[in-house]
């Protein structure tokens, strides 16, 4: 059962019991109901006020939480400065799914306090600060489960002005015997409890903007997944490329060609002899429309396919552009990228030969 630890003297002054004469001597009225007070002082039972006359009501708990909150106003009034906590506000992405939030946290501190009520209606500010960084702030002080249950309700709130609690747990039963006793409780257990404070700074916008445009992001990617999948170009993509390196590597790990007398002749007389990479192999395409196509690499390491047996008229238009450009000076083209002259030359070839001996080369005979 919690007893009356406070009351008010004829001049409207907080009294705790500790501070006034015992019995009805000490002129004591109760804050909620008016009615002369007792200061009981007895050596068993804690220190209370009792009611002279009438019953003690719960509302006369709540009008002794009340004079407490005077105190506790008095008290921050008399304090140099005021130290508020960080601010912290948790974000959250505007989309359903998938869920993310952020938390946004910044400290400002007031520079202006101003406007103080020394005994404010129940849910009225005491004061009004201003920040650092401009913010306007209500703060209010509260007594009791305030805390708990107002904040849940209004820290949806949003608005211009920012709203801070200086929050006081209720007192143990007899623990405020003195105004001494009710201070040391204000200044142990007394905290500020942010509510609300406006965006101000632009920190809240910011990172919504970055939950929004991360949600963006992923609902682009969930988007464009399936489609690629069906698409599967890159796999076939891979695939060419993979081919492309081995007959790469044929060609470079080819034993150098061992120069005979016999060989040298033909060396002398071929078209490539000139610039052709020592040492690398031949390959020959035979292709449906009858023509001949032989891929010598160039000692800059170009590849170069020349018409074969001979060089023919308009050997530089038969195949497409994208296969290679015409060098007139090497008689060949000059293929245009290591991809896309052999897509082509899948698509019609007859025959191929790849040698690195030119007796064999030679042999060939194209077309059949
Ligand atoms: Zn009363």
């Amino acid at each position: 059962m919690f007893s009356l630890f406070a009351g008010i003297d004829k001049d409207g002054n907080t009294r705790f019991v500790a501070d006034v004469e015992r019995g009805l001597d000490c002129g004591c009225f109760c804050e909620a109901c008016g009615s002369p007070l007792v200061a009981k002082r007895g050596e068993i039972n804690e220190w209370h006020f009792a009611h002279e006359a009438s019953q003690e009501r719960p509302d006369c708990i709540a009008g002794a939480m009340n004079l407490l909150r005077r105190v506790a106003i008095e008290h921050l009034q008399a304090r140099e400065t005021l130290v508020l906590p960080a601010y912290r506000e948790v974000v959250v992405a505007e989309a359903a799914a998938p869920k993310s939030s952020e938390t946004v946290e910044w400290a400002s501190q007031p520079v202006v306090v101003r406007d103080w009520d020394p005994c404010p209606a129940k849910h009225a500010p005491a004061a009004r600060l201003e920040l650092d960084n401009g913010a306007q702030v209500d703060l209010h002080v509260a007594v009791g489960d305030w805390r708990r249950k107002q904040s849940q309700s209004e820290s949806s709130g949003v608005g211009n002005i920012g709203k801070i609690i200086f929050w006081v747990p209720v007192p143990q039963p007899g623990q405020l015997r003195a105004m001494e006793d009710a201070q040391r409780h204000i200044v142990d257990t007394g905290l500020f409890v942010w509510v609300h404070q406006s965006d101000v700074l632009g920190l809240v916008a910011q990172a919504r903007q970055r939950l929004n445009d991360r949600t963006r992001a992923l609902e682009r990617v969930a988007r464009e997944t399936p489609s690629l999948r069906a698409l599967g170009a890159g796999q076939r993509w891979a695939a060419t490329k993979r081919e492309m390196d081995r007959a790469r590597y044929e060609q470079e790990r080819a034993e150098p060609v061992p120069a005979t007398p016999d060989d040298v002749a033909v060396i002398d007389e071929s078209r490539w002899a000139a610039w052709r990479k020592p040492g690398t192999t031949f390959m020959f395409y035979g292709l449906k429309d009858g023509s001949g196509w032989l891929m010598v690499q160039h000692q800059d390491s170009r590849l170069i396919l020349l018409p074969w047996p001979h060089v023919t008229d308009g050997w530089d238009e038969v195949l497409p552009a994208r296969v290679g450009v015409p060098d007139q000076e090497l008689q060949g083209l000059v293929l245009a990228d290591p991809v896309n002259p052999f897509l082509y030359l899948r698509t019609v070839v007859k025959t191929t030969r790849i040698t690195s001996d030119l007796s064999e080369l030679a042999a060939i005979r194209w077309p059949e």
